[in-house]
């Protein structure tokens, strides 16, 4: 008997593409939720990304994901796009309107802190200043979602200060402090949470260098590296009795709102859905 074609058809559109884990997070929900559709990995040039948002909605898929190289470049390339993503200065997720038109969205900040309440729900966004190692893509949304979820201080650490200073000046809130890479056992004195958003820990890359001794035991440690899965961070982090969360939940919150708009159901980051990305370690 022929199948029907699937009718749901998304993309993750970037270079390289092989190690993604999205197309295992949507077709996993696609089959989860009995939804006709795929979820494809196209790996797409720089200079192709505009024809490809311009025809693959033709074909008739209904959103992407953007990731490495396209990110800052989809922004000037969809017909609209929401305040977060103007904010961060970078669309991860396009959906196709019925329309037609393009609306670009950031969903890294609100993934992050998704995966932070699932995995630390006693956690209070109030309570205390947050300290963020990082000033990258990542880190600007992570930002903007601990600045828009009522941190009182936001502490940022990064290596390149200039770098700091341009995300601070994009989101232009006073609560944001930014504190040389030099002082950041310094900067988790009475701190909340700590977030690291560097690339530092993640395989492949040099180790976070990093003493806890002035952080609160009750202070939430949050790693966005999730290859390796537990980073030596989170595990010094839980051997001092702090409570912890890895990156993979941040990884599978972004693509909610992905998902609920071309399979049409929100999805469940459910213990399935864990299992299956928890031991792979690698790609976006
Ligand atoms: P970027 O390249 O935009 O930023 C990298 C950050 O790491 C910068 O702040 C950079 O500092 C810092 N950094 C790199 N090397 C060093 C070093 N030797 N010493 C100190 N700081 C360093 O990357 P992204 O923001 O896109 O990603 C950062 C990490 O987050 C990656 O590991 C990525 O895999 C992970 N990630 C996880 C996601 C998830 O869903 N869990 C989603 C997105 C990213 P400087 O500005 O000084 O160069």
């Amino acid at each position: 008997m022929p199948q029907p074609a699937p009718q749901h058809l998304a993309a993750l559109l970037g270079d390289p593409v092989h190690h993604s884990l999205s197309p295992r997070i949507h077709n996993h929900w696609f089959a989860r939720y009995r939804i006709p559709g795929i979820y494809l990995a196209l790996k797409v040039a720089e200079e192709d990304l505009a024809a490809a948002l311009t025809l693959l909605p033709r074909l008739g898929f209904r959103g992407f994901n953007v990731t490495m190289p396209h990110k800052q470049r989809a922004l000037g390339l969809v017909d609209r796009c929401d305040a977060v993503a103007r904010r961060v200065g970078a669309v991860n997720t396009v959906l196709v309107m019925e329309d037609g038109t393009l609306l670009g969205r950031n969903t890294d900040g609100e993934g992050f802190l998704a995966s932070l309440r699932a995995a630390q729900p006693a956690w209070r966004a109030d309570a205390a200043p947050a300290v963020l190692l990082g000033a990258g893509g990542a880190a600007r949304a992570i930002a903007c979602a601990l600045l828009d979820a009522g941190v009182p201080e936001l502490r940022l650490v990064n290596r390149s200060r200039a770098r700091a200073e341009s995300v601070a000046a994009d989101l232009a809130d006073p609560r944001l402090r930014i504190l040389p890479w030099p002082e950041r056992c310094d900067a988790l004195l009475g701190a909340g949470l700590l977030v690291n958003a560097t690339s530092l820990g993640m395989h492949g890359c040099p180790e976070l260098e990093l003493d806890l001794d002035a952080l609160p035991r009750e202070a939430v440690v949050a790693d966005i590296v999730y290859a390796p899965r537990w980073t030596k961070l989170l595990r010094r982090a839980r051997a001092r009795g702090h409570p912890v969360v890895e990156g993979i939940g941040m990884l599978l919150y972004q693509a909610v709102p992905g998902f609920t708009h071309w399979g049409g159901v929100v999805p469940e980051v459910d213990a399935g859905l864990w299992s299956l990305v928890a031991g792979c370690g690698e790609g976006e």
